[in-house]
């Protein structure tokens, strides 16, 4: 496949999946067009990339949906100079994509063996404002904090008071919560300069559960 004809695959999956389902931020568009998906998904998927949906990585994990990752980075409201969490690296994609967005990403995954592909695929690509570290992410990343934009990737039964406690003030999370592991909505939060919390209910999703001390039990 020429590079030509990836970049046409990333543009159509864009405006179909992305654009045509309500984003409009145009830095959000212009991530999703830059960051190339294709070396984010294992080699024997490559062919499937761009398909509407999530698809398997190592551990049992998965790769988000390109329109699920666009929606919660646009929820997010990223600004340039912003620090920026995820937690739930997973392939290192979403990562790819706020880095692009924000002045750093610090990103947190429990399986060693994706946060170190990630970490590789990242250096690859040459991106230089992304953090990679193996850990309970449920509890955040004390030592950097506080964090301006918070990106959960796997679904929690409710917000992990650490995060909250490492939003900024003025700072946005954006997190999958359900009663069920496996089955969410996502939940836009927002902390005023006085600290003050509001909530924004935003669309249905299905994420791999966020599992840890301030998440859901193993097994
Ligand atoms: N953002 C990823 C991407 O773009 O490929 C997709 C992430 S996948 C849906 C969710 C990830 O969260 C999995 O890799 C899982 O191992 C990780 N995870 C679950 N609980 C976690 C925790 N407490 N801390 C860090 N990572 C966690």
């Amino acid at each position: 496949v020429s590079a030509e004809e990836l970049e046409r695959a990333r543009e159509r999956m864009v405006q179909r999946q992305v654009e045509d389902r309500g984003v409009r931020d145009p830095r959000v568009l212009a991530a999703m067009r830059a960051v190339p998906r294709e070396a984010f998904v294992p080699s024997a998927l490559r062919a499937e990339a761009f398909d509407d949906r999530a698809l398997p990585i190592a551990e049992g994990q998965t790769i988000s949906q390109p329109y699920v990752v666009a929606a919660m980075v646009e929820a997010l409201s990223v600004a340039p100079g912003d620090r920026a969490l995820e937690v739930g690296t997973g392939s290192g994609y979403a990562a790819a994509v706020l880095a692009r967005l924000a002045a750093h990403v610090f990103t947190i995954e429990r399986h060693a063996a994706l946060a170190r592909g990630a970490a590789e695929r990242l250096r690859a690509l040459d991106v230089r404002n992304v953090t990679v570290r193996t850990g309970d992410g449920s509890l955040g990343w004390p030592e950097e904090a506080p964090f301006d934009a918070i990106l959960v990737s796997a679904g929690a039964g409710a917000v992990p008071p650490s995060l909250l406690d490492q939003l900024a003030p003025g700072g946005r999370l954006v997190i999958p919560v359900g009663a069920s592991p496996v089955e969410q909505r996502l939940l836009r939060v927002q902390k005023g300069a006085d600290g003050r919390v509001e909530e924004t209910w935003l669309g249905g999703v299905r994420f791999v559960p966020l599992v840890g001390a301030e998440g859901w039990g193993e097994g």
